[in-house]
């Protein structure tokens, strides 16, 4: 473990809020996670676990105890002739994870190439794009659990997996840490899922015939093109959900706005594009002071340099309302809203 008090945060999220934590420790050994359990400064005093930081908007400085995961390691706990059961520390980061998969020609992984932040985050909020959730391939994970003091496994099946939802979000939230995640990858029967729209294009652009490896390739390739770099311009993905309507709900809004782009899901209600209303209302590309929602991705709430924690959560209450006047649907932000 390595403290820090008055620690600015600032390195550890991509929005790149200067945030400072009034103390802030490096979890780097996952034999640490015991350890900080039972520090006075630790667990008891803990109000922030910071994974990558790209799934966070810090809106004040932290008090108390920030733990942020930092133990590596991965390693096969099973192998047959079709399958690889990959375990991998919390703390390795989710895309060198997905590109050392697609180079072994293990399939699984692909489709959430270049996904920032690190493994243990993924399954919190279920982890997803074109087409693929993480739960799809996560077989298991180990989870210390703050108030029985011990780590045990958590089956797929027992994280209640749902689109960007997990129990680790809902009944479980803040209930402890995901320790390491276990995924099962195929290594010659790969289920290739290429039936996302921009995707095929993209396949069929760049000229590549489906495989693990060219849908890796063609996903970087479309985040890169669409998608602003946190390096270059904070921001934290997609800063709000799609919401998932009523079938009525969208017949009524659709008779309005005919070109509204609906994704009917297999429980009967039907996912709206965010992006698109955001659009509609006027904020695509729209700057104000600081802040704004990104010219090319209306979905994605950008940091033009220097902004604070309450200033982007101003302007994304700001577009909140006026989706809401205008087409009477509440967006929920997807990005966790520390303090
Ligand atoms: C440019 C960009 C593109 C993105 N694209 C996508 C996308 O396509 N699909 C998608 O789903 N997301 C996307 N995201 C969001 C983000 O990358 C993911 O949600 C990611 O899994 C967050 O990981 P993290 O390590 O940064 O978590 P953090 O932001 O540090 O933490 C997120 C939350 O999870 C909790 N948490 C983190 N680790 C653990 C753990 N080990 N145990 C228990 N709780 C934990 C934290 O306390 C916090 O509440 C994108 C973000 C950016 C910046």
């Amino acid at each position: 473990m390595i403290w820090e008090e008055h620690a600015s945060l600032a390195p550890y999220n991509t929005f790149g809020i200067d945030a400072k934590a009034e103390r802030l420790v490096h979890l780097t050994h996952e034999s640490s996670v015991q350890a900080y359990y039972q520090h006075p400064n630790g667990y008891a005093k803990q109000t922030l676990l910071l994974s990558g930081g790209s799934n966070l908007l810090l809106c004040n400085d932290v008090p108390g105890t920030t733990a942020r995961i930092a133990w590596k390691g991965m390693a096969i706990t099973e192998e047959t002739d079709d399958h690889v059961w990959l375990k991998v520390s919390a703390g390795e980061s989710w895309h060198e994870t997905v590109l050392y998969t697609v180079q072994q020609g293990w399939g699984g992984l692909q489709n959430l190439s270049l996904i920032p932040g690190l493994v243990g985050a993924a399954p919190v909020q279920n982890i997803g794009a074109y087409g693929v959730e993480v739960a799809d391939t996560l077989e298991s994970l180990s989870y210390f659990h703050w108030e029985k003091g011990e780590a045990h496994t958590l089956t797929a099946a027992e994280c209640a997996f749902g689109y960007r939802d997990s129990l680790f979000k809902r009944s479980w939230k803040g209930k402890g840490v995901i320790l390491s995640v276990t995924f099962k990858l195929t290594k010659h029967s790969h289920v290739l899922k290429t039936t996302y729209g921009a995707l095929q294009e993209e396949l069929h652009r760049m000229d590549l015939a489906p495989s693990v490896q060219n849908i890796s390739d063609a996903v970087i390739a479309i985040r890169q093109s669409k998608l602003p770099d946190p390096k270059v311009l904070g921001n934290s993905g997609s800063f709000f959900k799609n919401p998932a309507l009523s079938a009525a709900q969208v017949k009524t809004l659709a008779s309005k706005h005919p070109a509204i782009p609906q994704y009917p899901q297999p429980d009967g209600t039907i996912k709206v594009a965010a992006g698109w209303l955001i659009e509609q209302a006027g904020w695509k590309g729209e700057r104000v002071g600081n802040v704004g929602m990104h010219a090319q991705q209306a979905l994605v709430l950008v940091n033009y340099g220097g902004a604070s924690g309450p200033e982007l959560w101003a302007h994304a209450q700001r577009v909140q309302s006026s989706v809401a006047e205008q087409f009477g649907v509440r967006l929920e932000p997807e990005v966790n809203l520390i303090g």
